[in-house]
């Protein structure tokens, strides 16, 4: 059957047939240019990954921890982030640019080498907002006051992995963090104005259907910028990989997880941004699914079924418990 996606659109913030908040949608209605994220891995690691927390990190998560540049940083910040420039321009020439501080947590350090990273680029002419990756437990008092302090040279994002909002499961993937944890941050930055940008996983073993939509109640009791949603990707030589060859769980297939998006979107605030809805894996590195390799295939049939379903971003954001 086919769906006449060029029928009205109920949903305002968005330029073309989405029926969600794109990043794209929102950087071109605020800055009328192309800008784009330049990626840079930097030299910090994770409390669950160094012994403060734990040791081996997220089960899931790669050697790079959980970035998609295999670039091994060299101590020097700027040469890094021209090198990327320069490969991004070569795309769209005079781009403006957000550097985003991506592998592993980029606020888990000394105040010094934050505010070294932070003042490297943000004074830069073509970049216009900075985005830096970390976990709820990673942020004292000081290092947020310096954030919220630079956000009034320019917008800055903190980009915080929950994954879950379910302790069982967070324990299970070696988060070591809480869901409360987590919440004490939230309502620390919610005074703040830094914005936030709150990455989650569907598809985590052992989770529901119910588990995945409460993730998402929990979080519409904040106040956050925008999100990023992933399917759970087993990659090779993760912890992961080794518990799925031993005892495979069942894994989403491309059907529930195309389904369960849409009603997670059809419970977020109408005007949250969606940066992420799927994850552009490496082939090589994949073990399962493997439907994921087909982005945008996936991205089309979650913007059919909404018009099918009748759902937008924000829909029953208000009444949960209407969501069909
Ligand atoms: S917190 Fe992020 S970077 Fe660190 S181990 Fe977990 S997924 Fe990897």
């Amino acid at each position: 059957m086919l769906y006449d996606m060029s029928m009205q659109n109920p949903y305002r913030y968005t330029l073309d047939n989405k029926r969600y908040q794109t990043f794209n949608y929102y950087l071109k209605t605020l800055y009328q240019k192309k800008v784009a994220k330049v990626i840079l891995d930097l030299d910090f690691t994770c409390p669950n990954r160094d012994g403060s927390k734990g040791f081996g990190g997220c089960i899931y998560c790669s050697a790079r921890g959980s970035g998609d540049t295999s670039a091994i940083f060299d101590g020097d910040i700027v040469r890094q982030y021209e090198k990327n420039l320069e490969v991004m321009h070569a795309k769209w020439p005079a781009a403006l640019t957000i550097p985003y501080f991506q592998s592993f947590s980029n606020t888990y350090g000394p105040l010094s080498k934050i505010k070294k990273y932070v003042e490297s680029l943000i004074y830069r002419d073509e970049v216009v907002e900075l985005s830096i990756a970390t976990r709820a437990d990673c942020l004292d008092d000081e290092v947020i006051r310096y954030l919220d302090e630079m956000c009034d040279i320019k917008p800055i994002w903190l980009e915080l992995g929950l994954q879950t909002s379910n302790d069982k499961t967070a324990a299970f993937i070696n988060r070591c963090h809480t869901f409360a944890e987590f919440k004490k941050t939230m309502e620390r930055l919610n005074k703040t104005k830094i914005k936030t940008c709150i990455h989650i996983i569907d598809g985590l073993p052992y989770e529901t259907y119910d588990d995945m939509l409460k993730t998402i109640e929990d979080l519409n009791n904040f106040d956050y910028d925008a999100i990023k949603i992933h399917m759970l990707e087993i990659l090779k030589g993760t912890r992961l990989a080794e518990i799925y060859e031993k005892d495979p769980f069942s894994i989403l297939s491309r059907d529930a997880y195309i389904d369960i998006v849409t009603k997670q979107l059809a419970l977020i605030k109408e005007d949250i941004i969606v940066e992420r809805l799927t994850a552009d894996p490496i082939k090589n590195d994949l073990i399962a699914p493997m439907w994921l390799l087909n982005k945008t295939t996936i991205l089309n049939d979650i913007d059919k079924l909404m018009v099918k379903k009748d759902l937008w971003q924000g829909k029953y954001h208000e009444s949960a418990d209407l969501l069909p």
